[in-house]
């Protein structure tokens, strides 16, 4: 057994747990046996690959209130750790449901050349490594290993050492389904055992930050092995002259402050039409006001505790920084420490330009920095001009005019006359433009594909009398 670390609680601040990291040679048995499952498990077919994923769900349903229950520990909030249970559940249920469609044999087609019949003979990468960050723990776990199972492949997950407590629990769903032994299997360990995953999968998918993302897909490229890696976001939301403000104010709120900032769909800079601009910066506080937070009790309030003990220390900066440089807090504005853990209230910053950290910086808290704009040409220059594209969220009276804005944004999931909706909404194929990550979708039909190679059967049907090479 590898290295112990310690787990923290993020509501009491207290390190009173340890996790015991797996290391390479463990990594490396977990894979082997997981290869040697997999054949099984994809001769099983798409109808049993269903079953057994069914199975897992229904397990899941059962342990609910222990999943919930760790999940609170891991991240001290009750609301959104309900909100993970269901929407996994949901994507079991979506996943079930579509995946005979999405795999079906395509059967024997003609092609360009006479005589010559096209068979497609998808074959799923073996085994496949999912590395996961500490936001959503048992979300952003399953979101690709459930197409990666479905597709055919063993899956390894990798959670993050940060939330590590739900492991046990899913860990015990596998158990009661035979079908999954070996097959999906959760691994514990920090970053030298995601290291050691990467050096050992046939692919990854990855979730976390743009600078480990680096260090990933550098690893999976050596190896010549596919990295799908979903990283850091810095999202704006536009908000028209004519947009119902008040909407937009309540949905840019949500979008901005659920599950305390920390989601990488979250709205982290606003810009605003100059006419309507203190009009929404009000509307936008008197709501933000009302947003409690999850204290004494995980219970009591909406926001709970910031998770990371490292994040504390990124968003105090990013306020220090903004107010030296002439920004206002509205409301909200200080990290306070309440029986330990680290809270902000929704926080919202006006004076604010693109020379702040605020405005260029992943904050990953529940922060809105708020900026008017002269028009739509300039809205959208101030929306691109970040390193990062993945989401945004534009609001307008019509959805053509809100279209029409969204269109010339560099981002792969846009909201519109809404927020942050890629979280919930996963039928869409997106891209993660820019340093926001890299390779195929991971929402919609085309996440499946990502899992399988491609082979091209070209068969020469023995009646064909054609001329013969070189006749
Ligand atoms: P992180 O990069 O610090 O860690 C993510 C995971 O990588 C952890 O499991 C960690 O143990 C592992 N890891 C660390 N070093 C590694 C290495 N060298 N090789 C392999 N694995 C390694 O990220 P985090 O702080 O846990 O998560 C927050 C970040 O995740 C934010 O930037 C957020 O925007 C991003 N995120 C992105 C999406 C998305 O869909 N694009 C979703 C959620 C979170």
């Amino acid at each position: 057994m590898g290295r112990r670390i310690g787990v923290r609680d993020p509501r009491t601040g207290r390190t009173d747990e340890t996790l015991a990291c797996a290391d390479a040679a463990e990594v490396r048995a977990a894979a082997a046996r997981a290869r040697a499952a997999q054949p099984s498990w994809l001769a099983l077919g798409v109808t049993g690959r269903v079953a057994a994923l069914r199975a897992f769900r229904d397990a899941l349903a059962e342990r609910a209130g222990p999943m919930v229950a760790a999940l609170v520990r891991d991240t001290g909030r009750l609301p959104v750790s309900r909100l993970e249970v269901d929407s996994v559940l949901a994507s079991l249920d979506r996943w079930c449901g579509r995946a005979p469609d999405l795999l079906a044999d395509a059967g024997t087609v003609p092609t360009s050349m006479p005589g010559i019949a096209l068979r497609q003979g998808p074959l799923p990468y073996p085994l496949a490594g999912v590395i996961s960050p500490w936001n959503f723990p048992l979300l952003l776990a399953m979101i690709d290993a459930v197409p990666g199972l479905l597709a055919g492949s063993a899956v390894m997950i990798k959670p993050s050492e940060i939330t590590p407590r739900f492991a046990s629990v899913l860990r015990d769903c596998v158990a009661t389904v035979p079908r999954l032994d070996g097959v999906l299997t959760v691994i514990d360990g920090d970053g030298a055992t995601g290291a050691a995953v990467v050096d050992t999968a046939d692919l990854i998918c990855f979730t976390g930050s743009v600078r480990t993302g680096r260090a990933v897909g550098a690893a999976a490229a050596a190896r010549f092995i596919p990295a799908f890696l979903e990283l850091g976001g810095k999202d704006p939301a536009i908000v028209c002259e004519d947009a119902d403000l008040d909407r937009a104010a309540q949905a840019v709120l949500y979008g901005g402050t659920v599950n305390t900032g920390h989601s990488c769909m979250s709205i982290e800079r606003v810009y605003v039409a100059e006419p309507v601009f203190a009009e929404f910066v009000d509307l936008l506080v008197g709501r933000a006001r009302k947003v409690g937070l999850a204290y004494p009790e995980a219970a009591d309030g909406e926001l709970g505790p910031v998770i990371s003990a490292a994040q504390v220390g990124i968003i105090e900066e990013q306020l220090a920084d903004a107010a030296a440089r002439g920004a206002s807090v509205r409301c909200g504005g200080e990290i306070r420490t309440l029986g330990g853990g680290a809270y902000l209230e929704p926080t919202v910053l006006t004076g604010v330009d693109h020379t702040m950290k605020v405005m260029r910086e992943e904050t990953f808290g529940p922060v809105l920095p708020v900026m008017p704009f002269a028009d739509a040409d300039e809205a959208v220059a101030l929306a691109n001009d970040s390193e990062y594209g993945l989401s945004a969220a534009v609001f307008a009276a019509t959805t053509e005019a809100a279209l029409a804005v969204g269109e010339r944004l560099e981002a792969g999931g846009i909201s519109v006359n809404d927020a942050s909706l890629t979280g919930f909404v996963q039928d869409g194929e997106k891209n993660a433009f820019k340093a926001s990550g890299l390779g195929g979708s991971r929402m919609g039909a085309a996440s499946i594909r990502r899992f399988q190679r491609q082979r091209s059967f070209l068969i020469r049907s023995p009646e064909d009398k054609a001329p013969w090479w070189f006749d």
